[in-house]
């Protein structure tokens, strides 16, 4: 029925519009275009359930600004919150891109607004998964472990690694050498601010007071600007209308963050964290030096079961000396829909797949790297009782084809 009406409606809305004076036709709204497709770059496959798509909106006043060279990024922290959405709403009536360093602990909890940001052509950012600075600049490699918890929630639900990242509190006091040169070699952005909108100096800023310290600060070409959409923050999203506002006035555009992006970083300084122990040549050869490869412009490897198929991106399968491909066996066969479960004390894992009888891998079998244990394809595959049939490879994507 409902149908039938749209139908109908579509009819007189047509027939209106043929009445209507040429110069008001045009300022009605066009019918949206179709979203072009999806551009993420992980082949991510237990990714979400519909492509994130680019929302195109906010290009069409990035196109009316082309000529100014002027740009300002606004950046949300802490969020996802209750006030995620109202911020999204602004930023689409304004037609503005933003990015949004998000905490892993809160995009857990609200997957469908990540999912938003994502598909309404906004970026998004690692900005670790709690945020306690004593547990993250104690010792990089906890401050490690909470970038790739929430990479892998983000990337779970966008089907897209962030490879921007905001140290909780700045990298001033923070960061040492060592972590912006760890997070760089491994293949990640980090970016500070210029602007402080001062809306978490205390609890409840004013919105006036907001919009005066961004008016007050010193005008650049292009500026970063720090905002708040965590919990609390509601001066902030009263403030953001007219902050648009003001820079728009200054003739600045609004883009949102790339790993290509000049980064904007702090001098390492301040009281930096007595005793931090740095991590050995082993661990970073082990954490380090693969994970800039998941953001290499390299092929993906797809590997089909029958007609089950999953993909592992760049950086997420090697290929050993003698040609193989080798699989983190967790992550491969979770994808296919197999459960893995890990048996310390044996040092053994457990596969549980379709109807067959579960599957013990011994320590010999496989080798452990990082957190993962790894084998080659074919081998894992045979001894869950399927052969490969086919394999083929181009620039984007390698493919195996099991049966
Ligand atoms: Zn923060």
């Amino acid at each position: 029925m409902y149908k039938v009406q749209w139908v109908i409606w579509q009819a007189l809305l047509a027939m209106l519009m043929l009445t209507l004076p040429a110069d008001l036709r045009e300022q009605l709204p066009a019918a949206p275009s179709a979203a072009p497709a999806a551009t993420s770059a992980s082949g991510a496959v237990n990714g979400p359930a519909t492509a994130p798509v680019k929302h195109s909106s906010w290009k069409t006043q990035q196109e009316a600004h082309e000529e100014s060279s002027k740009i300002v990024y606004l950046t949300f922290d802490d969020g996802p919150s209750k006030l995620t959405s109202q911020v999204l709403d602004i930023l689409e009536e304004k037609k503005i891109g933003a990015t949004f360093f998000v905490l892993g602990q809160m995009a857990k909890q609200s997957p469908e607004v990540i999912r938003r940001i994502a598909d309404e052509g906004h970026a998004i950012g690692n900005h670790t998964f709690n945020h306690k600075y004593n547990e993250l600049y104690h010792h990089f490699s906890a401050f490690w472990q909470q970038i790739k918890q929430t990479e892998e929630i983000v990337r779970e639900i966008t089907g897209s690694r962030p490879q921007l990242v905001r140290a909780p509190g700045g990298t001033f006091g923070h960061f040492d050498k060592n972590y912006f040169k760890l997070l760089k070699d491994a293949g990640y952005a980090v970016f500070d601010w210029d602007v402080d909108s001062g809306d978490s100096k205390r609890k409840g800023v004013p919105a006036a007071e907001i919009l005066s310290n961004i008016q007050k600060s010193p005008l650049k070409d292009r500026m970063v600007v720090l905002l708040h959409d965590g919990a609390g923050h509601e001066e902030t999203v009263r403030a953001l209308p007219q902050i648009i506002s003001y820079y728009q006035s200054k003739g600045y555009r609004f883009e949102t963050l790339t790993p290509k992006t000049k980064p904007v970083q702090f001098k390492v300084g301040g009281s930096l964290p007595k005793q931090r122990i740095s991590p050995s040549e082993a661990w970073v050869s082990t954490h380090i030096v693969p994970n800039a490869a998941l953001f290499a412009n390299a092929p993906a490897l797809a590997v089909a079961v029958g007609s089950v198929e999953t993909r592992l991106a760049a950086g997420e399968y090697r290929i050993s000396e003698g040609g193989a491909y080798v699989v983190p066996v967790r992550a491969m066969m979770e994808r296919l829909g197999a459960y893995v479960s890990w048996n310390p004390l044996r040092q053994e894992a457990e596969i549980s797949w379709e109807d067959h009888e579960p599957l013990i891998l011994r320590p010999e079998q496989f080798e452990v790297q990082g957190d993962a244990i790894w084998m080659p394809l074919r081998t894992l595959l045979e001894l869950s009782g399927h052969t490969i049939r086919e394999v083929s490879f181009g620039d984007k994507l390698r493919r195996v084809q099991a049966v």
